[in-house]
């Protein structure tokens, strides 16, 4: 609390300094040299308001430094001290530059721990002994004894200004993401400074009624009084832990707002056009359904009255379909393209891969033809001519959709296996005219925040029932050791008539050590497996060589494909009931459930052999979740919680407004009340005239969102 009084008592606007408002352009900022306002500019950052966007990556508490440690602690901590030494040392162009550092405890002899640096030698022209240092980092015992701490995080605590302390010292001190020539320090004290001078300042309010701020904090513990111009003093200079928090929680309710408000738009735009009205009925497809092997599942068929009723509006569809490897999207899509087919346009269905659009065309054909139906493939290596003019099915891969000239018009469009398929490229397809009905196919199992955040577009439908008379796949984690018998077993089905995939991390043995390589596996398993035939199967071969293969597999005279995560997705050949992965640690338990889903598509029973490689350690206790977990969700949250949510959200490529401050799953309270608030004011105020300042707001990310799209 003290030091947020401070701050304002240093804000009252002195009469000589033209005013800086929060909008101001960064150049009406005091003392600012050309190259110092270029580097801001080099990041994007033209505004006051955009500087004061510039979060800090974490807080240091300098209120009180602890007593130097005497053992490795288990969190990074923060050491204020006195350097007593420093010694650079060179091995040929290496360089070591170390330090000693002092408590300032009046004890003596002092405590000390060391720093060390490698290959910067340019630090012994800033650290000399006798500077006052902050470190941060976490450091390690060394074996001599003593505490090391390598390449940590530093400041020379010189007395660059009379209010130096102030600033950096005796508070919880932000450190900002250095930008350009800006050190942290020097971005604290701009950011400080800046801070005091629009101090008073009302900055608008994006979320119109804040009902944190009316109605308390949602656990109830804890009025929330924060206003969006304090929550920014506060998420730099937080008076307490709990006020950061406050303001975090804040600040984050409305980055996520401005997200749902995108979104919300972004449907409304999708849905709102004009579409071609498809209806369900037809003589074709009664045949259609007739004619096939199998009964639909009950969720096939519930999926299908969604899409149907989607196609029947006038407006179009845009929808996600969901389900497991092996739910039988392909027939589901299929279905509601002959309704397009029937209903007298055409259709296309794009798939990620050429291999995967190959296979989705021979399946087409096969059902379609008898039906009289045209079904042509375009790819980029493949764009034979048709003879056909009238209704027709257009196989092709993503890259294709935006290449009108190349797929025409299609009143209906699926999208399968799409995740490389975002926010931003359905934005441009809504932007076609006329609007194309979307429906986009994924088995990646999405947890609820990604539902709302990557999808929020979308309406989604779940296939959440498996065709029956399926054998679960037997899965096997085994020790590199376990080869010799994997390989007798696998040469056993192949004995019986089976086929098998194997799969391997990398294609070449290269750079990367102790990893098997697709090609030289293959050279090994012609050899062990002979006379059964092998080939191999990556993603740097030409189109026409992966086609070739990929028939010779299909109908059988190929029995062992050598491959890599190429055949991750879709890839549907029923007699193939064997899949051995080598180096599994290296691969993603998720992505190894969709290699999984490459067998178990008929029948018979299919086995998973999950083969951990030499240096795996202790991750085969992680792949031993896949030998229990046999659905995608329960998968995705495992993988999800060892490996962290990475970059999934507000990262550039989508297109969305970045989500920096909240954090997911944790806010997925705070995602969903965005996302019924955004919704609720797009009914009711489309055009936002009552809400200037989001106007502006989404105005610039529309913008960013139709930008770009390759
Ligand atoms: P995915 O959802 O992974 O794309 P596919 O559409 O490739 O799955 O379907 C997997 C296999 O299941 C295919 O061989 C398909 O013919 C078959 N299949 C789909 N629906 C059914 C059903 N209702 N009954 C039996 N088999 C089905
Ligand atoms: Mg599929």
């Amino acid at each position: 609390m003290r030091t947020i009084s401070r701050v304002s008592k240093t804000s009252n606007p002195t009469p000589e300094v033209a005013p800086v408002r929060w909008d101001s352009p960064l150049a009406a900022l005091p003392r600012l040299t050309p190259a110092r306002l270029r580097a801001l500019h080099g990041a994007g950052l033209q505004t006051v308001h955009d500087l004061i966007r510039h979060y800090a990556r974490r807080h240091e508490d300098r209120r009180k430094f602890p007593a130097f440690p005497s053992a490795a602690p288990p969190e990074p901590l923060c050491l204020r001290g006195t350097v007593q030494s420093v010694r650079s040392t060179y091995f040929g162009r290496r360089s070591q530059f170390t330090l000693v550092l002092a408590e300032k405890s009046g004890h003596l002899p002092a405590a000390t721990v060391q720093c060390r640096w490698f290959n910067l030698r340019y630090l012994s022209k800033i650290l000399q002994a006798g500077q006052d240092l902050v470190i941060h980092g976490r450091p390690r015992a060394l074996k001599k004894g003593g505490l090391v701490f390598d390449h940590p995080d530093f400041e020379v605590l010189e007395s660059d200004a009379p209010d130096s302390a102030l600033i950096h010292l005796n508070r919880i001190t932000p450190v900002h993401p250095s930008i350009g020539i800006w050190s942290p320090r020097a971005l604290r004290r701009l950011i400080f400074e800046t801070l005091a001078q629009i101090s008073g300042q009302a900055i608008p309010q994006l979320w119109p009624a804040s009902p944190a701020t009316a109605a308390g904090r949602a656990d109830g513990t804890q009025p929330n009084h924060l206003t969006t111009a304090t929550a920014l003093r506060a998420i730099h200079f937080p008076a307490s832990e709990d006020e950061f928090e406050s303001a975090r929680t804040h600040l984050a309710r409305e980055e996520l707002f401005e997200m749902q408000c995108v979104l919300a738009r972004q449907r409304a735009r999708q849905t709102g056009g004009r579409a071609p009205v498809i209806p369900r009925q037809s003589k074709l497809l009664a045949r259609f359904l007739k004619a096939l092997p199998f009964d639909l599942t009950t969720a096939q068929k519930r999926v299908l009255t969604h899409i149907f009723d989607d196609l029947a509006t006038g407006h179009p569809m845009n929808r996600l379909l969901h389900g497991d490897v092996g739910s039988g999207k392909t027939v589901v899509a299929a279905t509601a393209m002959l309704g397009a087919i029937a209903a007298g346009h055409s259709a296309a269905l794009m798939a990620p891969t050429q291999v995967l659009a190959h296979q989705h065309y021979e399946n087409f054909r096969k059902l379609f033809e008898p039906l009289g139906v045209p079904v042509i493939l375009r790819t980029a290596a493949r764009q034979e001519k048709s003879g056909a003019s009238g209704p027709r099915i257009v196989i092709g891969t993503h890259a294709l959709l935006f290449a009108p000239e190349i797929v025409g018009r299609p009143a209906l469009v699926v999208i399968d296996e799409q995740h490389k398929f975002g926010v931003r490229q359905r934005a441009k397809l809504s932007g076609q005219e006329p609007h194309p009905h979307v429906l986009v196919m994924s088995a990646t199992p999405i947890p609820r925040t990604l539902a709302l955040t990557l999808y929020g577009d979308l309406d989604l439908s779940l296939l959440d029932e498996m065709p029956p008379g399926r054998l679960p796949i037997r899965t096997l984690v085994r020790a590199p050791e376990k080869l010799g018998e994997a390989a007798a077993f696998l040469r056993q089905k192949l004995d019986e008539g089976r086929q098998a995939y194997l799969v391997y991390p990398v294609i070449e043995e290269g750079a990367r050590t102790g990893l098997k390589a697709a090609t030289a596996e293959y050279a090994r398993w012609s050899e062990r497996l002979a006379p059964h035939s092998c080939a191999l199967l990556h993603g740097r071969l030409k189109a026409d060589e992966k086609d070739v293969i990929m028939a010779s597999f299909r109908a059988g005279e190929t029995r062992v494909l050598v491959s890599t995560t190429v055949i991750e997705v879709g890839i549907d050949v029923a007699n193939a009931t064997v899949l051995l992965v080598e180096n599994a640690e290296r691969f993603g338990l998720a992505q190894l459930h969709q290699l999984r889903g490459r067998v178990g598509r008929g029948a018979d029973q299919s086995w998973c052999i999950l083969l951990a490689g030499e240096e795996a350690g202790d991750k085969i206790e992680r792949l031993k979740i896949l030998e229990e977990a046999s659905d995608g969700f329960s998968i995705a949250e495992a993988d999800l919680e060892l490996r962290g949510p990475g970059d999934l959200l507000g990262t550039a490529q989508t297109g969305l407004p970045p989500v920096r401050l909240a954090k997911l799953p944790r806010d997925l309270p705070l995602l969903e009340e965005a996302r019924s608030a955004a919704q609720k004011l797009m009914a009711h105020d489309p055009e936002l005239t009552d809400h200037p300042a989001l106007q502006v707001r989404l105005g610039f990310w529309e913008k960013q969102l139709f930008a770009g799209v390759a």
